[in-house]
């Protein structure tokens, strides 16, 4: 495994700091959608240099080796300016893959420069882990579906002006063998978007379906045939869910406001931040080790669910450090290490359970069990 970058590498990283010197202030990491007016705006500065596409094919204006991904969003994260959008990730590197020429040509300009963005519908509130077991149904007739059900769940929904909706066009009972993908204009009539707030201050929302009518040809890729196409547009973006360098900065906060606390000479509290350190590089190693898989070639999938565990797990311990050292004064509304705290507890949960990751290690990594 190869533990640095090219020259060429470590040259965009520079590129990438001085870019984000302008977003200092801009803090979009946590709570994307209190800032979504600012977070729209640095999305169209990325996509103007070209960087939402970076991972695309070279003919659809990418190219770049997934090096390249995995440090302009690291940084990003480090940064704390934005998390990555949806729509430049999964929606659009699956549009460029099983996409007509009609709808590449379509869909991928205004994701390309930022000017549009997808929330991803899958969950439901009776199928999460078991996403093979949804119920929201497309009924074709003529040239559209009509949609009927609801999903829960979904980020950034209230923000989004289309909808990435995995939905049942087969029987219950063919899992995820009846299941197709439809973009859907969020302003269609029947669509009804419910806020759901979250324990750090942000919002999750549930959305309903009630007789949404949606194009045929704005289904991508084959009806009854979404299973597959799913997988691959997560293994396409694995080396960018987690970055390392959000723990790493979170590590810096709370240790800085641990010094702004007089604990800097405390014994306990060195050794407990000498400790997290440690965790911080295993969680870079853990990084690491899904895109040396990528770039080898390989999917990566075990080494990326592992990479979950060790990754939110270690924002959670950083952020009880602080809760531990500090007591009641980290528990102060508007301090960084509360809002991590609140934070970091869903981090567990959103994008796959812990339970569903180790279940992964175990199968496919150490050929426990059942394969699924
Ligand atoms: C912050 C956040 C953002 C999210 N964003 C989106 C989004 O944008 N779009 C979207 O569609 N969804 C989104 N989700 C939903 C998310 O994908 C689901 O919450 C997650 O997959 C878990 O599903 P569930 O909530 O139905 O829990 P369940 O699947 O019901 O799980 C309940 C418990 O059972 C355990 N469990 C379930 N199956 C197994 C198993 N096989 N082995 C061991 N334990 C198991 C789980 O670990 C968990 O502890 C988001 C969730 C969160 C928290």
């Amino acid at each position: 495994m190869r533990f640095s970058f090219s020259a060429e590498e470590e040259a965009f990283r520079a590129e990438v700091v001085e870019f984000l010197a302008d977003y200092r202030d801009l803090d979009g990491f946590f709570l994307q959608g209190h800032r979504w007016q600012a977070v729209r705006d640095f999305f169209r500065a990325l996509g103007e240099r070209g960087w939402l596409s970076l991972g695309w094919p070279a003919q659809e204006g990418g190219g770049k080796p997934i090096a390249f991904e995995y440090i302009l969003w690291d940084e990003i994260a480090y940064a704390r300016a934005a998390r990555n959008p949806l729509a430049s990730g999964v929606v659009a590197k699956t549009i460029a893959r099983y996409g007509s020429d009609a709808q590449r040509a379509h869909w991928l300009p205004p994701i390309r420069s930022g000017d549009i963005h997808f929330c991803l519908a899958y969950s439901e509130p009776e199928a999460g882990s078991d996403l093979a077991s949804l119920r929201c149904r497309a009924e074709r007739r003529g040239d559209v579906y009509l949609v009927n059900g609801q999903k829960c769940w979904q980020s950034y929904a209230q923000d989004s002006d289309h909808l990435w909706l995995l939905c049942r066009t087969g029987a219950l009972e063919s899992r995820g063998r009846g299941l197709s993908l439809l973009i859907v204009d969020k302003a269609s009539p029947g669509v009804d978007v419910r806020p759901l707030p979250t324990l750090d201050g942000d919002q999750l929302n549930e959305v309903f379906f009630d007789g949404v009518e949606v194009p045929v040809d704005r289904r991508i890729g084959p009806e009854d045939g979404a299973w597959t196409i799913m997988g691959e547009a997560l293994a396409d973006e694995r080396h960018i869910q987690f970055p390392p360098k959000r723990v790493r900065r979170d590590l810096e906060e709370v240790a800085g406001w641990a010094r702004e606390q007089g604990l800097a000479a405390d014994p306990v509290a060195r050794a407990t931040f000498a400790n997290l350190a440690v965790q911080v590089l295993e969680v870079e190693m853990h990084a690491l080790r899904v895109l040396d898989a990528m770039q080898r070639g390989r999917s990566g999938a075990v080494e990326a669910a592992a990479n979950k565990v060790v990754h939110t797990v270690a924002c959670q311990r950083v952020a009880r450090a602080a809760l531990d050292l500090g007591g009641p004064e980290a528990l102060v509304h508007g301090t960084r290490p509360e809002l991590l705290w609140r934070q970091s507890l869903w981090e567990t949960i959103g994008g796959g359970t812990s339970e569903v990751m180790r279940g992964v290690v175990a199968r496919h990594g150490l050929g426990l069990g059942a394969r699924t």
